[in-house]
């Protein structure tokens, strides 16, 4: 940061988890990132910022998604083991959980490694 830069010219990052929740545009901050839930958008429709190819890399998400199924399933084992509840409850309990944090995990991981991508494409 600079002195003597506008507040409104130093828009940077407006923090991964919202950007990440909002699916905000790296380029123009507009909510394009995401076309479905956990699915980035070919290209921002605001700006024209070419998002697919920014995705590069994306072939981790399946790791990511291992990693956190992984997690859950541990943690629902020792839940499991610790309160033994019914067996709807855990499968409702769990398959929201699991929806929810795989979804969540993904958008973040994309968003996160869409604005590397988009910083990393701005440097000379
Ligand atoms: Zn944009």
């Amino acid at each position: 940061m600079t002195p003597g830069e506008s507040p409104t010219e130093q828009k940077g990052q407006p923090g991964l988890v919202s950007a990440a929740l909002s699916g905000l545009c790296p380029r123009c901050g507009e909510k394009t990132l995401f076309a479905a839930p956990a699915g980035l958008a070919e290209e921002c429709s605001a700006c024209g910022l070419d998002v697919l190819s920014l995705e590069r890399g994306g072939r981790f998400v399946g790791v990511v998604t291992m990693l956190l199924a992984l997690v859950l399933i541990c943690a629902a084992l020792a839940v499991d083991e610790w309160l033994r509840p019914p067996l709807w409850a855990s499968l409702v309990f769990w398959g929201a959980l699991t929806v929810g944090s795989v979804i969540g995990g993904l958008r973040l991981y994309k968003t996160m490694w869409v604005y590397h991508q988009y910083e990393e494409s701005q440097q000379p």
